[in-house]
């Protein structure tokens, strides 16, 4: 079974998401094992404070190096971990390749930053990977964890309705998915392509293939080069 364990300030921002749709059907069938830890848990200080002032100044705060250290140690004493990942806007562009090769993984950590980031040195230390989900920035890691877990757990063998269908989705084969579509066959004037009705599969496939081509040609050329 794959675990993921997740340090954030506030863990029940991701609550609901895991508890819903791909991700549960995950955990209840005993494909992955989600463990959240609420950093204030591992603070010795008064009112559990997890962050402080940045040195030398300046905006905002920074989380601090003690209580991660604390967590992370523990977490790393009782298993071994094939990744530590920080989530950050400097990190590596998650992509699908990037979900495909962690979703062999065992055992990961994701921590989730929030303020202004955290201690430099946790990074240095500690931290295997460091993954962005995009370039733009976010308050808190937490949605960026939620999005790479949940890219990882749909790929696990038995996670999906039919183990085939993440195969077909977009960026697996470097192309775009083509278009879907479902009954009705006819809907105010509008068809579905004839194909698709055929009951022909070389010939859906090929409509599909050339849909998919199409459709990243147009929208996502860089895909192509
Ligand atoms: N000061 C940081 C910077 O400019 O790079 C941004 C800190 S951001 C307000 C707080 C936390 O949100 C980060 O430490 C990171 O964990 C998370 N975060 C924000 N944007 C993200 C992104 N695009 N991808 C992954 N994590 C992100």
């Amino acid at each position: 079974m794959m675990r993921i364990d997740i340090i954030s300030v506030i863990p029940a921002l991701m609550h609901s998401f895991f508890e819903h749709s791909i991700c549960k059907r995950a955990s209840d069938a005993g494909l992955v094992d989600i463990v959240f830890h609420d950093l204030h848990d591992f603070s010795l200080k008064k009112h559990r404070q997890v962050d402080d002032y940045p040195f030398g100044g300046g905006a905002g705060m920074v989380m601090a190096i003690e209580p991660l250290s604390r967590c992370l140690d523990q977490l790393l004493s009782e298993r071994t971990y094939d990744e530590v990942i920080f989530f950050t806007p400097d990190g590596q562009l998650l992509k699908q390749g990037l979900a495909n090769q962690l979703s062999l993984n065992t055992n990961m950590i994701f921590i989730c930053g929030h303020y202004k980031g955290i201690d430099e040195r946790v990074r240095d230390k500690y931290v295997t990977r460091e993954v962005s989900i995009g370039d733009y920035v976010l308050s808190g890691g937490e949605l960026a964890a939620a999005v790479t877990a949940d890219a990882i757990i749909r790929l696990l063998p038995g996670a999906l309705g039919d183990e085939s269908s993440a195969l077909t989705d977009s960026f697996q084969d470097g192309l775009l998915a083509p278009p879907v579509y479902t009954r009705p066959s006819e809907f105010n004037g509008q068809s579905v392509p004839e194909v698709l009705l055929s009951g022909h599969d070389r010939n859906i496939d090929a409509w599909r293939h050339e849909q998919s081509v199409l459709r990243t040609q147009k929208r996502r050329p860089d895909l192509l080069s």
